[in-house]
């Protein structure tokens, strides 16, 4: 099966350099760069990462930066981006970078695996984009291009599936292994496209492609997803103050989205005639309640369905902080789920 694939690496090599989309993280091979990158790139698309990338490099241009920053100011630069422990990981990976490395980026691939919120996968990418470290990156691009390229209909969702996709890419990773991890991910962006839809004739590896060659390539990859998402149901209060300003909660320190704010909301789909008791067991009186709407949210293992009113009240307490809508856009990180009740 290696040897089969040993001759993509020099096309392949070659594709990329002719090919590479200009991304501001590969003006330079800074470490730094790469792993913020990579960071943000996990779960989000590269159009939206891109004007994050900017802002963040802006306000945090070093490790020593990123190190200091407070964690409020940290994850309104995350804002949009979902996940915040990447955030928080990537401050926590900074300061082992400044205390044990003296804010030296660590250049090996088995050291770099060792830094909070790095895996496998971005030890790979930084170790061979920027000290050109023969190991494998592999992430869901790489898993897609090696099962089409092999006609392989095992389940890419299955660890054990990309343990062996590292494998067989440690065994045929050329010299210039930085351009081969970022040319096939490139591949698997631009060409080998999902859902069904590659690009085969601008493909460089359509001559050693397995199922380009048995017609199948819509078939793969196979994905079966084991767990189940949780449906959670929401009910959740855009309470505003005869100032108009809007009530936020700060969330406990555990748990999905910790510590960061939230719109006033309990379990459950509450009847619209609980709404006036509820927000009187807040201490606050309802002058006027009106349904927003519905909308959802989907976090890797639970989905949340949440049921959205607008509730006009007659003064605001101190059960919540109250924010204008300025403070909201310039102050507050509010996750994208609850982003999506606003009017
Ligand atoms: S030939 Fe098509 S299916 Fe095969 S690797 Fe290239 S783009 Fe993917």
């Amino acid at each position: 099966m290696h040897k089969d694939l040993q001759p993509i690496a020099v096309p392949l090599v070659a594709w990329f350099g002719q090919n590479k989309r200009e991304l501001p993280w590969r003006q330079d091979k800074n470490p730094y760069h790469v792993w913020v990158s990579e960071i943000m790139l996990q779960q989000t698309r590269i159009e939206a990462v891109i004007e994050h990338y900017y802002a963040f490099m802006a306000a945090l241009p070093t490790v020593e930066s990123l190190a200091a920053v407070p964690e409020e100011r940290l994850l309104k630069l995350w804002e949009g981006l979902g996940y915040y422990s990447r955030a928080r990981n990537l401050k926590k990976a900074a300061q082992v970078i400044m205390e044990t490395y003296g804010g030296n980026f660590p250049q090996e691939y088995a050291a770099l695996v060792k830094l909070p919120g790095i895996g496998a996968y971005t030890a790979g990418a930084i170790a061979s984009i920027c000290f050109n470290e023969k190991v494998p990156a592999v992430d869901g691009n790489v898993l897609r291009v090696l099962a089409r390229l092999q006609a392989d209909r095992s389940n890419v969702l299955d660890p054990a599936v990309k343990k062996a996709a590292e494998a067989l890419i440690h065994d045929i990773l050329p010299d210039d292994a930085g351009d081969f991890n970022e040319g096939i991910m490139e591949l698997g962006e631009t060409v080998c496209l999902p859902n069904g839809l590659p690009l085969c004739d601008k493909c460089p590896l359509k001559n050693y492609c397995k199922a380009y060659r048995q017609n199948i390539t819509a078939e793969l990859p196979v994905r079966i997803k084991k767990t189940q998402r949780r449906l959670e149901e929401k009910t959740v209060f855009l309470f505003y103050s005869p100032q108009g300003e809007l009530a936020l909660n700060k969330r406990g320190d555990s748990g999905l989205l910790a510590g960061l704010y939230e719109l006033p909301n309990v379990d459950s789909f509450l009847e619209e005639n609980c709404i006036a008791a509820r927000a009187r067991q807040w201490g606050l009186e309802p002058l006027e309640i009106t349904y927003l709407k519905d909308c959802k949210h989907i976090f890797t293992h639970i989905e949340w369905q949440m049921r959205c009113y607008t509730v006009r009240v007659k003064e605001k307490n101190e059960s919540f902080d109250w924010c204008t809508a300025e403070a909201l856009e310039s102050d507050y990180a509010l996750p994208t789920a609850f982003a999506k009740c606003l009017d």
